[in-house]
């Protein structure tokens, strides 16, 4: 009899092994294709699939949220007198700065080349406002080392809040875009809100 139990429980035990290792394997693969390699940041299209969501939610609960568009100051200059590899390390340290200045309900994500955007669910201008000014000062605060010493850089922040009249998530980005445009024209490493730009 404990042969014969032996000789089936085997292959099933492996069976079952091989299907969670299977399984596991396959939600790292997952959850790594929603990350950007360099700062492991959510990469743009994971921020689509989070803001695709929010959007329907704060159309059926008519809740707001609002978006940080964020863009390293100079950052040309920047690897152009330090090389490319101090720029790297510099993404990194900012990413990870921003990061940690944000709640844990909100999304950070490197949208391209040194662009980030943060998504805050449920959260108004004013509140948004306090975020990203809260962000930009932690990456003002921010040093990376490089083989020349310590070094910093800025951000500029655009921020705008989902409202009732815009058609779509688009809209949304584009205003934010358009309020860091702002940011920058009027002198870079501040934030500038959408719509209260004077
Ligand atoms: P601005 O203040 O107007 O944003 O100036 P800027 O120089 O940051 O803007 P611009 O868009 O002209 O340049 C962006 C630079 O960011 C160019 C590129 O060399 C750098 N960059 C983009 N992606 C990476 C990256 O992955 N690593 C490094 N090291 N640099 C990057
Ligand atoms: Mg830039
Ligand atoms: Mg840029």
């Amino acid at each position: 009899f404990w042969i014969a139990t032996a000789l089936i429980s085997f292959p099933m035990i492996t069976v079952l092994l091989t299907l969670h290792t299977a399984q596991r394997l396959q939600e790292e693969i997952h959850a790594q294709a929603r990350r950007d390699t360099l700062t492991d940041a959510y990469n743009r299209r994971a921020f689509t699939e989070f803001a695709d969501k929010e959007w329907s939610r704060s159309k059926r609960h008519g809740s707001s949220f609002s978006i940080l568009s964020v863009d390293i100051d100079h950052f040309k200059l920047f690897n152009d007198q330090y090389g490319h590899q101090t720029g790297d390390a510099a993404l990194v340290a900012v990413s990870r700065s921003a990061q940690a200045a944000l709640r844990a309900n909100d999304i950070w994500c490197r949208y391209g080349g040194e662009e980030f955007v943060a998504l805050l669910p449920d959260t108004s201008m004013d509140r948004a406002l306090a975020v990203a000014e809260r962000l930009r000062l932690a990456v003002e605060r921010t040093t990376s080392s490089s083989p020349r010493g310590s070094l910093n850089v800025s951000v500029s922040i655009g921020v705008a809040e989902r409202s009732p009249h815009h058609a779509d998530l688009s809209e949304v980005l584009a205003i934010s875009d358009a309020a860091l445009y702002k940011a920058k024209a009027a002198g870079r490493n501040r934030v500038v809100a959408a719509g209260r730009e004077e």
